[in-house]
């Protein structure tokens, strides 16, 4: 597990999750791009990383790791959400803060993190690539309702 980052004490998420975003966006972004060094990625080339920010301040990483039989690949995103429920970091009732990704995450990834967050949840992009940015500069942020408006529930 990563370090954690100072300030957040997890007494107001939901306060943290839009005062503080300048402040932690770039630490997990970079603690992001460190996990996509990690990946093992030997089929498609493509390294992505994945730093999950925990109610108390706590980072998971992931990282996608490849499979040669392509369909037991599993993502950077859901490597760092099973890693943070495994730890006893994570669960709907311990709501993450934000999700840096160093690429646009796969719909099966959000669908998964819909799980635990509110629709209104930031995920941090890097400002580079062609994502339309919403945030200039080195970061952008994203809700979770932007990237998947719906998500699956037995509910409708
Ligand atoms: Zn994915």
């Amino acid at each position: 597990m990563a370090d954690k980052i100072p300030g957040l004490d997890g007494k107001n998420l939901q306060a943290y999750q839009t005062d503080m975003l300048p402040v932690y966006a770039p630490e997990l972004l970079r603690q992001a791009e460190l996990a996509a060094g990690r990946a093992y990625a030997p089929y498609s080339h493509f390294s992505v990383g994945a730093a999950l920010l925990l109610a108390g301040g706590e980072i998971t990483l992931g990282c996608n790791v490849e499979n040669v039989s392509y369909g037991a690949t599993v993502c950077a995103e859901r490597v760092a959400i099973w890693s943070a429920v495994a730890q006893g970091l994570l669960s709907p009732e311990m709501p993450p803060l934000a999700l840096a990704v160093t690429a646009q995450p796969c719909a099966l990834c959000l669908q998964v993190l819909s799980e635990f967050v509110r629709p209104d949840f930031p995920i941090i992009l890097p400002a580079e690539g062609d994502f339309g940015a919403v945030e200039e500069n080195v970061w952008q942020v994203w809700r979770l309702s932007d990237m998947l408006p719906r998500v699956f529930s037995f509910n409708g």
